[in-house]
């Protein structure tokens, strides 16, 4: 989910955007409300930038502006509908191309079926002297057939190499569609896909999968002080720091701005309690240096709060994943930079 807002959340949001929104020159489109809707919510710090930049004039956002910011900062990666257009307009000249060869073929190869047997009935009646000529047309038929099954070899090769070039298109489109372009981690909906599959294998007694939710402190502080490019400097290392602390096959993604999700399909409380304490312990312990060279200022602490827990039986996504973001919660009003543990109520 992009927006794991809770009702209350989203109707103050909603109450922040509209006046927003009533001063823009846009129409009161559903793309209009994506942007401002973003924008107030600060999830999107680099939309917020564009947008200050684009109304400084104290004009409202134009119909163009508003569907450059869209396009740029909120719609997802992957093949958008115009590319998505031209991959399936290639795709179906490259079909049609294939029909043509193919029944262009088919009428040569009728013609010479055709002609090979007006050719031996001539050469059973032929007289010796006329039998030459008769091969030699049969030669010539030949030859031209299989150059004409050469340019349609050639005519195939190619095609086959623009559906090789299309298919890679559309795979690399789908799995940039999956990870994060800052961190390079699996985003939020390469989450939920990882975790309904997580629990659509959720079957044994002992192992059930735990959901480990982290989320940087005082991580506006970061930016309102260093600038954005810092912040996400900051997200970047602290993502590395999590892949590198927790291999496969736990998967390490980021679910939100500063929120990262840690999935460990066949676990226990206790293990992922152990590692939730590993990952909060190696972050605080690392500093982030700014600047490089004799001028690189003091280095900078970060810490992670974190909240951890285990799927109860038959439970649903949304209810593990709420339980996880209690536990965080609870970390962050116990002082942050710690782990908490929330098991699911016994049946
Ligand atoms: P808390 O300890 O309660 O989590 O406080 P916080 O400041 O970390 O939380 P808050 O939700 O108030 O602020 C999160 C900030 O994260 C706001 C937003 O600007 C920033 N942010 C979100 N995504 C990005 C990003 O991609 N890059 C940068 N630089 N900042 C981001
Ligand atoms: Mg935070
Ligand atoms: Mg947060």
């Amino acid at each position: 989910m992009r927006y794991p807002d809770s009702v209350a959340k989203s109707a103050e949001y909603l109450r922040l955007a509209l006046p927003l929104m009533t001063k823009q020159r846009s129409a009161l489109h559903p793309h209009s409300y994506a942007v401002w809707y973003e924008f107030v919510s600060g999830r999107n710090p680099r939309l917020a930038e564009a947008l200050a930049e684009q109304t400084r004039d104290g004009l409202g956002l134009t119909e163009a502006q508003t569907a450059t910011l869209y396009q740029h900062h909120v719609a997802q990666p992957g093949l958008n509908a115009q590319e998505a257009q031209r991959v399936s307009d290639s795709l179906s000249r490259v079909l049609d191309n294939m029909a043509s060869s193919a029944a262009h073929a088919g009428d040569q190869t009728a013609r010479f079926d055709q002609s090979l047997l007006l050719w031996s009935s001539q050469l059973l009646d032929a007289a010796q002297d006329e039998q030459a000529e008769l091969l030699q047309a049969l030669m010539a038929g030949t030859r031209e057939m299989r150059a004409a099954m050469a340019q349609l070899q050639q005519r195939l090769d190619a095609n086959q190499a623009e559906i090789a070039a299309l298919r890679h298109e559309v795979s690399q489109a789908r799995s940039e569609a999956l990870v994060d372009a800052l961190t390079g981690l699996g985003n939020r909906r390469a989450f939920e896909q990882q975790l309904a599959q997580c629990l659509s294998h959720a079957h044994a007694e002992t192992a059930a999968p735990c959901l480990v939710l982290g989320d940087i402190d005082f991580f506006k502080k970061v930016n309102d002080s260093y600038g954005h490019s810092f912040g996400d400097q900051v997200l970047r290392a602290v993502a590395d720091s999590l892949k590198s602390a927790a291999p496969q096959p736990h998967l390490v993604t980021r679910v939100g701005g500063e929120e990262f999700a840690l999935l460990l399909p066949a676990s226990n409380l206790l293990e992922a309690q152990q590692l939730a304490e590993q990952l909060r312990s190696k972050i605080a312990a690392s500093r982030i240096r700014r600047g490089a060279g004799p001028t690189a200022a003091p280095l900078e602490r970060v810490t992670l709060s974190l909240g951890v827990t285990q799927l109860a039986r038959g439970e649903s996504a949304n209810d593990f994943f709420e339980r996880a973001d209690r536990a965080l919660y609870a970390s962050k009003r116990s002082g942050r930079n710690c782990v908490t543990v929330l098991a699911a109520k016994a049946a």
